[in-house]
C-alpha cells in the first residue's frame, strides 16, 4: 500500500468515526477524535479517550497531556507529526470517566483497521485501557517501560507493544512523570528491535539482543546518555486470566485521572 493509499484509507475510517452511532459516547460528544498523524509512521501511540480539549478540536492530544506527551516525544529527537496517535474510545466518555468495556467493544473495531492500514512495527500504549487492550491482565506498574509481541488480533502484524502510563497520569505524580521519561527513553531502542523482528523474525533478535525468555537490548538514551533496558517478554494469552497483582501507589495514581 502507498502512503497515499494508506492516507485514503485513514481517512475513510476518520469518516465513519464522525458519523458513528454504535455506542451511547456519540450522544455527548461535540467531536469524534478519529486520530492524527503521519500515514507512514512505523509508530502509533494509543491513548484512552479524548478529553474536554480533544471533544472541542476533533484532534487527540491537545491539552496538558497532549503538551507533556509532545514533550515526552521531543526528549528522543522526535516530533508528534512523525508518529501517529489516536485512542481506544473515539468519543469523549462524560465527565471523562473511564470508557465502559461495552464502549471500548464497539469502538476497538476501528483501532484494529487504523493498525491494519499503517501497518506500524511499535505500538506504544498510554494508560491503562489501552495497556488492557494490548496486555490483558498486565498491570501498569509492573510493565511500563517493557514490551512484548502483539496478538495479531489486535489489528497490526508481527509488531511489539510498549506500555507506558498516560501522559496525564504524569501531570498528577511527579515519580510517573519521572518513569515517562524514563520509559520513553526507550522506545527508539525498542523500534530498532521491531524493525529487527519484523525483518528476520524473532530468532533473529538473539544474537544483536539477549532474549530468554525476557529480552534485554541496551541503546544510546538522548536524554540522559545513559544505555536503557528494553524487556520483551512473551505476548500474553486473551484466555487466561490475569495473574492476581497488588496494586501498588503508582497504579493507585494511575487510575485516578486516565482521560484528559
Ligand atoms: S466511541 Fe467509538 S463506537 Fe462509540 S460512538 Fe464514538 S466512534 Fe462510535
Amino acid at each position: 500500500m502507498t502512503d497515499d493509499e494508506r492516507q485514503a484509507a485513514l481517512e475513510a475510517i476518520a469518516a465513519e468515526v464522525r458519523n458513528c452511532t454504535r455506542c451511547r459516547l456519540h450522544e455527548g460528544r461535540t467531536r469524534a477524535v478519529p486520530g492524527e498523524g503521519s500515514a507512514s509512521t512505523e509508530v502509533v501511540f494509543v491513548g484512552e479517550g479524548p478529553g474536554f480539549n480533544e471533544d472541542r478540536e476533533g484532534r487527540p492530544f491537545v491539552g496538558r497531556a497532549g503538551t507533556l506527551l509532545a514533550t515526552l516525544l521531543r526528549s528522543i529527537g522526535w516530533r508528534r507529526e512523525e508518529v501517529f496517535i489516536t485512542n481506544i474510545v473515539k468519543c469523549r466518555p462524560p465527565e471523562n470517566r473511564d470508557p465502559a468495556p461495552d464502549e471500548i467493544a464497539a469502538c476497538v473495531p476501528y483501532l484494529r483497521r487504523q493498525l491494519e492500514v499503517l501497518e506500524p512495527a511499535l505500538v506504544v500504549t498510554l494508560g491503562r485501557h489501552s495497556l488492557g487492550w494490548f496486555m490483558p491482565g498486565a498491570r501498569i506498574s509492573q510493565v511500563h517501560g517493557t514490551a512484548r509481541p502483539v496478538d495479531p488480533s489486535s489489528g497490526p502484524r508481527a509488531a511489539l507493544v510498549f506500555a507506558m502510563y498516560h501522559p496525564a497520569a504524569a501531570l498528577r505524580t511527579p515519580e510517573i512523570e519521572r518513569q515517562s521519561f524514563a520509559d520513553v527513553a526507550s522506545v527508539p531502542a525498542t523500534l530498532a528491535a521491531a524493525r529487527a523482528r519484523r525483518s528476520t523474525g524473532p530468532a533473529a533478535l538473539e544474537p544483536a539482543v539477549p532474549i530468554q525468555p525476557e529480552m534485554t537490548m541496551t541503546a544510546p538514551t538522548p536524554a540522559q546518555g545513559a544505555r536503557p533496558t528494553v524487556t520483551v517478554t512473551p505476548a500474553p494469552d486473551r484466555d487466561r486470566p490475569p495473574a492476581p497483582a497488588e496494586p501498588s501507589a503508582t497504579d493507585a495514581a494511575a487510575d485516578q485521572l486516565t482521560l484528559f
